[in-house]
């Protein structure tokens, strides 16, 4: 038999453990929750490639998850059936960080712990943490493994190295991981059954293959016997799989079925958010393609979504008939929905193609088409109470769509909402058109960088004494929003800052502009002469009450906001 060859660790994985030993350390229970979605992981890609190799359950066909606690020992035993490590896949899964995602999360970490506990519980909180939290709770963790295209391998490591070699029993395992932590003194209440139980409810409910628990059960059995006519009690043990997980998916019961706490168990466990959701859509879609899909609004969205935006896209695990496909699809929500989080499962896909040929599946681009649309369903759902929050956190998210998404703008346009004259509130484009005065026929909008600002503005003075009420548009984003929406409820937008502007008037009104044209046209003249080519031309205004003269746009021309805007961009 071959000797156990000794490796270090790569030097990301040790400040990886670092890390988490020394900002966990109160967190310990998390481990378990890791051990499992990686055994869970592991059953995903078996049962994927087994779509396609029909041959690959042959070793063992039962996709299942075993814990196995022995306190005596202070060993804890966490077995899967899952696609199992190769030996080089042990050296590199286990000994290295392949993953970008990881390395990302240790550089924010870094940045975290200079800000503080708080912080960096947060960023826990967001990300997977792995394999190596392992080692919160042991000293020692040995991990055998057997994968369909090796033998069966036994890695092992106290935190410092570690060692590999092939296991001198031969494949005891027929397919999948067994991990066994010898767990350190003052974690031994991880041995205990009801420990046990209570972490696999809190973390790991939702997971979607059977979870079992090795345990013991007392058994009153009744021997009744003829001739005495008495029975007779006896107790006795019994140890047996307890199954710990309802592991039918919750995205297959009807919606009427589930409730809220299971939805926000559900979404919590997905999303690893620690605050419940703000919203949520569970549909089954019917038509052309049918698929069922569960699907959340975080409250908040990470911090730095739009300097990524565009890049990584979605957060849509796409499952095929209860099999997980992917989550890296990226194809199943545009940009500006990039922050719904959920679960689509289609019957109608099929099962046997590659992550790759998927993209070009035209049912994909049906799906995406039906996702967006119930995205905008339950967004225009959420209650008053509520949009204040999501209008904070995600103005910036449907106004970016209304200008990329032209096929749902009238959508997008219902849920947008300004600040206007009317008060300090901002009201919906809805409640602006019922206030419209009866003569009235566009909707009248200002873009500038403040509130302040546009409520000074010399082209609203006149507009708003009249009892008109103007929209204040103060985020950048704005006015390009309101450029691409042609119209709201058949009433066109309005920009008061450029030179085109039809006020209704009655024809007295009318006429006293015609003398007034009249009486300054030596002035307009003389203006005009003296700007030159400055200006495009020098006319007498409607719009002013208390300000001399305004600098207005050509109807096609940019707004000063617009040059301002292009100008600190350019910058
Ligand atoms: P992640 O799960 O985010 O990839 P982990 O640190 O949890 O990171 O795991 C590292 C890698 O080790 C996994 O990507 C996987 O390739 C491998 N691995 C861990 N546990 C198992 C397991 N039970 N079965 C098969 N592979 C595993
Ligand atoms: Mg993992």
């Amino acid at each position: 038999k071959e000797r156990a060859q000794n490796y270090t660790f790569q030097t990301e994985v040790n400040r990886m453990m670092k890390l988490i030993i020394n900002s966990l350390y109160r967190n310990k229970e998390i481990f378990l929750r890791e051990l499992i979605s990686n055994g869970s992981d592991a059953l995903d890609k078996i049962r994927l490639l087994s779509l396609t190799e029909r041959d690959v359950l042959d070793a063992n066909s039962d996709l299942s998850i075993r814990i196995k606690a022995e306190p005596e020992k202070r060993l804890l035993h966490i077995i899967d059936s899952g696609i199992g490590m190769t030996r080089n896949e042990l050296i590199n899964n286990l000994g290295t960080i392949a993953k970008s995602g990881t390395a990302e999360f240790l550089s924010k970490m870094q940045d975290a712990e200079k800000s503080g506990a708080q912080e960096m519980n947060d960023m826990i909180g967001q990300f997977g943490v792995g394999f190596y939290s392992a080692f919160l709770v042991a000293d020692k963790v040995t991990v055998v493994s057997k994968s369909n295209s090796d033998k069966q391998h036994v890695w092992e490591s106290d935190a410092s190295a570690f060692s590999v070699a092939e296991d001198p029993r031969g494949d005891t395992l027929r397919r999948g991981t067994h991990i066994t932590l010898h767990v350190k003194e003052e974690a031994a209440d991880y041995l205990q059954p009801d420990t046990i139980r209570n972490l696999v409810k809190k973390y790991s409910q939702f997971i979607n293959f059977p979870i079992y628990l090795w345990a013991s059960r007392t058994e009153t059995v009744e021997d009744a016997t003829e001739e005495k006519r008495e029975t007779k009690k006896t107790e006795k043990t019994v140890w047996d799989w307890e199954l710990m997980n309802d592991n039918k998916p919750i995205w297959t019961r009807k919606p009427n079925e589930v409730n809220e706490e299971e939805y926000t168990q559900f979404y919590k466990s997905l999303t690893k958010d620690t605050s419940p959701q703000l919203a949520k859509a569970h549909f089954v879609a019917e038509g052309e393609v049918t698929f069922r899909a569960l699907l959340f609004v975080p409250r908040v969205q990470p911090a730095d979504s739009f300097n990524r935006y565009g890049t990584k896209t979605d957060h849509i695990k796409l499952y095929v008939r209860r099999v997980f496909i992917t989550d890296e699809f990226n194809d199943l929500m545009p940009n500006y929905l990039a922050f719904i989080q959920g679960i689509v499962d289609s019957d109608d896909l099929p099962l046997n193609v590659s992550r790759e040929t998927l993209q070009q599946h035209k049912l994909i681009k049906i799906i995406k088409k039906k996702l967006v649309r119930k995205v905008l369903d339950m967004l225009k759902k959420i209650p008053d109470s509520e949009y204040e929050s999501f209008w904070k956190e995600y103005s910036t998210n449907i106004k970016l769509g209304v200008i990329e998404d032209p096929s749902n703008r009238s959508r997008l346009a219902k849920l947008l909402r300004f600040h206007s004259s009317r008060g300090d509130g901002m009201t919906f484009l809805a409640d602006y058109v019922a206030r419209m005065k009866p003569n009235q026929n566009h909707i009248y909008y200002i873009a500038g960088s403040s509130r302040a600002e546009v409520e000074k503005s010399p082209f609203a003075e006149r507009l708003v004494r009249r009892g008109y009420e103007v929209l204040y548009l103060t985020e950048a984003v704005d006015e390009y929003c309101l450029s691409s929406l042609p119209e709201y409820d058949g009433k066109k937008f309005q920009n008061i800052a450029k030179e085109i502007f039809d006020l209704e008037e009655s024809e007295q009104q009318k006429e006293r502009l015609e003398a007034y044209k009249k009486q300054f046209e030596p002035l307009t003249t003389w203006l005009g002469d003296k700007l030159g080519a400055w200006v495009t031309r020098c006319v007498v205004s409607r719009r002013l009450a208390r300000s001399p003269a305004a600098l207005a746009a050509t109807a096609f021309g940019w707004t000063g906001n617009m040059e301002r805007l292009a100008l600190s961009n350019a910058h």
